[in-house]
């Protein structure tokens, strides 16, 4: 499997300073800042600095500090934001994930009862 990465994507361009973001943590290999389009009270996103297009491209050739450092901040995210009831972590993932933006993120999604993990 080959990964094309388009360096045009809107999260290179937030990670370049090019487009603003509401941050919620920063660290040497990750991003956390809130969705534009929230939906759930909590709704924030983390990306690693990287350039990797997909939860499965990160998780093949991202090198163990970069996944470390990209785990480190998803839990710093969960304690700045007061998950403390539960929350949900999706990584859409290419075509059939219906991902929108080719730049591997994980959505936390919290802050209230979550409905069903997928429409029947
Ligand atoms: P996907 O469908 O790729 O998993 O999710 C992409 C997410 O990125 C969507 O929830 C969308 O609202 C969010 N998003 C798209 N463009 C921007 C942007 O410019 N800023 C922020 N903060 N979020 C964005």
């Amino acid at each position: 499997m080959t990964f094309d990465y388009d360096p045009q994507n809107i999260f290179a361009r937030i990670l370049r300073g090019e487009i603003p973001n509401k941050t919620v943590f920063e660290s040497e290999h990750a991003l956390a800042f809130h969705d534009i389009h929230p939906q759930a009270p909590v709704h924030v996103l983390v990306i690693p600095r990287g350039s990797y297009v997909s939860l499965d491209h990160f998780a093949r050739d991202a090198t163990p500090a970069e996944q470390v450092g990209f785990f480190a901040a998803v839990a710093e995210v969960c304690r700045i934001v007061n998950v403390g009831d539960g929350f949900r972590a999706i990584a859409n993932s290419r075509e059939h994930g219906r991902q929108e933006v080719p730049h591997f993120h994980l959505h936390i999604l919290g802050g209230t009862q979550l409905g069903i993990m997928l429409p029947r």
